[in-house]
């Protein structure tokens, strides 16, 4: 058995209130370094947001791709983007993703992509990347999924939605920037902010928890308590409570595991598309049985905040959809495992499972 993980971090952090401003001059040694153009993916809404685009040192010879987040990312968007530059531009020195979870995922997963031949279908999994990828660097505009420090990142595909996670898929530099996040509409702030709060809930309670996995958790939880239960969203502070808070709970996963929501999430999202952080507050909502005070919290949380969280959806959801949604979470025993310990098979069966998504 793996008793001891053995960790990679983020190689480099900057961070506080305007520290966007300095990536270019982050960029350049690596310009210098690598010898070529550097690639910037951006969530689309700042598209047309031209004092931020202002600010992006994109320099002649870079890239410079808007993309939506509409969707989650794919390997098909992921493969399509490597092959488009590779084919008219060659290698580039680095990548830069600017925005959520989604795009820092692409980021991610498309640094390694430029280095290893094939589909990213073919490495959605642990350890399956052959070769290190291109700097990539990430810099989060909404915080709460950990994306910015986890080893993972997550790619829809044809058969399976799964990471490509290995040493070199975390990112060699992120600028934490609180202010870039002040924009994100209220409910995705809340929705997206949660990520955060269910990891450290999922890392301290189920097998897999230790001291490491702990302090960074109860840390996360506090600054959570502090975001949505007492300061007002406009208070600079609480963007960068927010912030710090993504960071730890990212980390606390990165020494423990997930459990039962993110388990349900994964269904949800898998056959209804639903979004990663909404499909955890849905599902969060209703494990009372198993995640007891912290689901009470959450629910307060979610009256002070006044955010909508999605009730009612399971009458229109048949019988073969549920099916479907608690065969993927059935099939994600290391999260069981954590959340039940070895013998899960004895407390969890797939009614179980449905009888949670009934409750939806
Ligand atoms: P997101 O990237 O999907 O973006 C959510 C919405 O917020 C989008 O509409 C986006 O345009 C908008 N937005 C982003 N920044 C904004 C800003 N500053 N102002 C206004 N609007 C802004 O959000 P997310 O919840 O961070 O990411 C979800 C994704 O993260 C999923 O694809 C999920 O699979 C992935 N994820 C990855 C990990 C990991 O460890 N790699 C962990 C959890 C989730
Ligand atoms: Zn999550």
């Amino acid at each position: 058995m793996n008793l001891f993980r053995n960790f990679k971090s983020v190689t480099k952090t900057c961070y506080g209130r305007g520290s966007f401003s300095k990536l270019g001059e982050i960029l350049q040694p690596q310009r210098m370094a690598n010898k070529g153009f550097m690639v910037f993916v951006v969530d689309d809404y700042f598209s047309d947001k031209e004092d931020f685009k202002k600010r992006l040192p994109v320099l002649d010879g870079d890239e410079l791709h808007f993309i939506s987040s509409l969707k989650e990312p794919s390997t098909d968007q992921v493969d399509a983007l490597r092959d488009d530059i590779l084919a008219r531009r060659g290698l580039p020195a680095g990548i830069i993703g600017i925005g959520g979870g989604t795009l820092l995922d692409i980021a991610k997963a498309t640094s390694l992509m430029f280095t290893n031949p094939g589909s990213s279908v073919q490495y959605q999994g642990l350890n399956l990347i052959k070769q290190p990828g291109i700097w990539h660097c990430g810099v989060p505009t909404i915080s709460g999924t950990g994306a910015e420090v986890s080893m993972t990142a997550v790619l829809t595909g044809p058969v399976k939605k799964l990471g490509l996670k290995c040493d070199w898929t975390v990112l060699d530099q992120i600028i934490l920037d609180p202010d870039l996040i002040a924009t994100v509409p209220q409910d995705q702030w809340f929705y997206t902010g949660m990520d955060t709060y269910i990891h450290s809930v999922e890392a301290i309670t189920g097998t897999k928890k230790n001291t490491f996995a702990e302090a960074y958790s109860e840390k996360a939880l506090d600054l959570c308590r502090e975001v949505y239960l007492r300061r007002e969203r406009t208070d600079p502070k609480s963007d960068e409570l927010l912030m710090v808070a993504s960071y730890m709970g990212g980390l606390s996963l990165t020494y423990s595991e997930v459990g039962v929501c993110h388990a349900l999430s994964y269904g949800l999202g898998k056959v209804l598309e639903i979004h990663h952080c909404l499909a955890n507050c849905m599902a969060f909502d209703k494990l009372e049985d198993v995640y007891g005070e912290h689901v009470q919290e959450f629910r307060q949380m979610v009256r002070h905040n006044q955010v909508h969280i999605p009730q009612d959806q399971a009458k229109d959801w048949g019988e073969d959809t549920i099916t479907a949604m608690a065969e993927v979470a059935y099939n994600l025993p290391h999260m069981w495992d954590h959340a039940f310990g070895p013998d899960w098979e004895q407390v969890l069966d797939r009614e179980r499972i449905k009888g949670w998504y009934r409750r939806m």
